[in-house]
């Protein structure tokens, strides 16, 4: 453990001058195309003493009995652990399997982008805005005894979701998988393909008569909507893909309470994420090739930028994007 900090270290400054045989003006090297990038050291656990963990492979949930942050702390099963917070490991678990299993997507640890990254922390507080937030840039952390822990990803998630548990968690999680595949972060993708997953937590998600009245979402108009962008992602996959089904295994996990995690059994088009995101990530790499940026370094601005809105739009097979 020390010797790979020192070895961090060491690498960080990029090798010790009195070892390397003197100064010498060398241009620092181009990163690989496939390089992960750092894992930034991050003060957050300073600023919000979270100081209770529960494991829950591969996530590590840290919250805090007290003050605001604190979520509410009932422990109906007398485990020593709220029912709050392992009811989100419940969640985060069971989302886990359905996109891996069910999905047939690749697990962001898996991911080469995120080799670097060693688990999944989530901290749960009294966040100051949303439900929810998921980051994809890896960080390593100080934990209580002042020691770094290992290089994560990281999801924040509010310490007063209602109860039952809303799908907030695996909401986020599924953009941790988003960001495993591809660099493009633009709402319509990221946000609209998000809230149509949030149809196995919630219930099919239908769209209203005047909706479906309304010709199929497309262009600048599709391309200024977030989380509303679900139905371009529904239609898309159901036109062209087959339907995915519930496991019992994961028809049968429940909360605390007895409530089940998923509220339906059927994802029609649900076959689509797979080829879907992986051809985002083929596109996120030409257009890597094209910039000559590494393919996991694009600035964040770069990442959010409109300008592949019609490129994304179009690598989806056949639908008509523009007006
Ligand atoms: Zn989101």
């Amino acid at each position: 453990m020390l010797l790979k900090k020192l070895m961090a270290i060491l690498m960080g400054l990029g090798g010790l001058p009195g070892l390397s045989g003197g100064v010498q003006a060398a241009r620092p090297p181009q990163p690989a195309m496939d390089a992960p990038g750092e894992c930034r050291d991050s003060a957050f656990l300073q600023q919000h003493p979270l100081t209770e963990t529960l494991r829950a492979e591969p996530f590590v949930i840290f919250y805090t009995r007290s003050g605001d942050n604190a979520p509410p702390l009932e422990d109906t099963t007398g485990s020593g652990t709220p029912d709050y917070v392992k009811n989100v490991a419940i969640q985060l678990q069971a989302a886990n399997q359905y996109y891996q299993k069910m999905l047939r997507l690749t697990p962001p640890l898996e991911q080469p982008r995120y080799r670097l990254a060693k688990a999944i922390h989530v901290y749960l507080f009294d966040l100051p805005r949303g439900n929810g937030m998921a980051f994809d840039e890896v960080t390593r952390v100080k934990g209580e005894d002042g020691n770094w822990l290992p290089c994560a990803l990281t999801i924040r998630i509010s310490s007063k979701l209602n109860q039952p548990l809303n799908p907030t968690p695996a909401h986020e999680l599924f953009h941790l998988y988003q960001y495993g595949y591809t660099q493009f972060k633009v709402g319509w993708l990221l946000e609209g393909m998000t809230r149509w997953i949030e149809s196995a937590y919630n219930g099919e998600i239908v769209m209203s008569k005047k909706l479906q009245a309304r010709p199929p979402l497309k262009g600048a108009e599709l391309y200024a909507l977030r989380y509303s962008a679900w139905p371009f992602w529904q239609r898309l996959a159901r036109e062209k893909y087959g339907t995915v089904t519930l496991s019992p295994e994961l028809e049968a996990v429940r909360y605390l309470d007895g409530n089940p995690v998923f509220r339906t059994t059927t994802l029609p088009g649900g076959e689509a994420l797979e080829p879907l995101l992986t051809r985002l990530q083929e596109l996120s790499k030409e257009q890597s090739r094209q910039a000559n940026l590494p393919y996991y370094q694009w600035p964040e601005k770069l990442q959010q930028s409109h300008q592949f809105d019609d490129v994304i739009c179009q690598a989806m097979e056949g639908i008509e994007c523009s007006r």
